[in-house]
């Protein structure tokens, strides 16, 4: 929406518009929205951008290439774009559960959004795997449908926002259980419950549907193609300004190393970026294909 009304030729290449935002249900920390549903606030941040010219294209970005000072953006179609100055928010894939035959039992009893999936828990036990907030609003939503929902977390006590703890303790289908490492996912066709080791016990779990929610891995593979410095977690490096070491190259959002993955801080982030982007494209970019300042 900034770089539209900063009169910049935008265009969006996103494999999923909405992102993960949209694959939650309700958003309630969301300044100037009390509660609104994830696919709205998404659906609306989209209209917005749009009303500024924006266009938005919904394919997979394969490779994006620096050929002097443009970058040419190469997608799964084989369609081809080049744009003066780039923006990664490429964010972040789920985690994956490190359990035994998490991965066998994946769509069949093992999920990893419940906005999706939840409604197959009707009257059904299930469990979500996760201590932080992300897991708390999991557990909520699967409360609406699973007769009992346990919460598996690590450590002692769930580490999600007051809000979200308060209606936790008050959901009497939801049940924490801490000190917990879920190391098998058991079943034969579907699955029938996991194996947790807890204070050096082995222990089973009687569930149907098991929900992950252990965050989120940077989507930094093609940032760091492109040469675009990353830190050991695999998150772009970015400083106050959201630019990279790449000149012309600036991210933002849960790809970047912020610490704190909100959709508020990403759309901030965004905006600096586009900001950013501005400023490199009027004041720094040179018109002429220069490479290493070659005539
Ligand atoms: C269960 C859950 C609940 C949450 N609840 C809240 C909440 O209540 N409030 C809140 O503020 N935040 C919440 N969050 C966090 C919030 O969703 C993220 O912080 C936010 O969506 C990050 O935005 P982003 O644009 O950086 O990345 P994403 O939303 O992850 O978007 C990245 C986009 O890039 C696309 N992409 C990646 N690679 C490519 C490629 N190669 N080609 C094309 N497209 C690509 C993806 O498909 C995706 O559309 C929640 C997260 C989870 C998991």
């Amino acid at each position: 929406m900034y770089a539209g009304r900063l009169n910049l030729r935008t265009l969006i290449v996103g494999e999923e518009a909405g992102g993960l935002i949209a694959t939650t249900t309700l958003v309630e920390n969301y300044p100037g929205f009390v509660s609104i549903p994830g696919g709205k606030l998404a659906e609306r941040l989209l209209e917005h951008a749009k009303h500024y010219g924006v266009e938005l294209i919904e394919e997979r970005v394969e490779e994006i290439r620096q050929n002097c000072n443009v970058f040419e953006v190469l997608t799964s179609s084989g369609s081809r774009y080049e744009a003066k100055s780039v923006i990664l928010a490429t964010g972040t894939v789920h985690r994956k559960l490190p359990a035994k035959n998490a991965e066998k039992f994946e769509g069949r009893g093992v999920y990893y959004c419940a906005l999706c999936d939840a409604p197959l828990f009707r009257d059904r036990k299930v469990a979500v795997v996760g201590g932080g907030d992300g897991a708390a609003k999991e557990a909520l939503l699967l409360a609406e449908y699973a007769e009992k929902v346990y919460i598996l977390c690590r450590d002692e006590g769930l580490h999600a926002e007051p809000p979200n703890l308060r209606k936790i303790e008050e959901n009497p289908r939801i049940e924490i259980i801490n000190h917990t490492n879920v190391v098998e996912i058991l079943g034969e066709e579907r699955v029938s419950g996991v194996l947790m080791q807890r204070q050096g016990r082995e222990e089973r779990l009687e569930v149907e549907g098991v929900f992950v929610a252990i965050g989120g891995i940077p989507r930094s593979e093609l940032a760091r193609r492109l040469g675009v410095e990353v830190n050991e977690k695999g998150e772009v490096v970015t400083d106050k300004q959201a630019r990279t070491n790449l000149a012309g190259v600036f991210a933002a959002g849960d790809v970047t190393a912020g610490g704190f993955r909100q959709a508020i801080i990403s759309v901030a982030e965004g905006v600096t970026a586009a900001y950013s982007a501005y400023r490199y494209l009027t004041s720094e970019y040179v018109e002429t294909r220069r490479c290493n300042g070659e005539p």
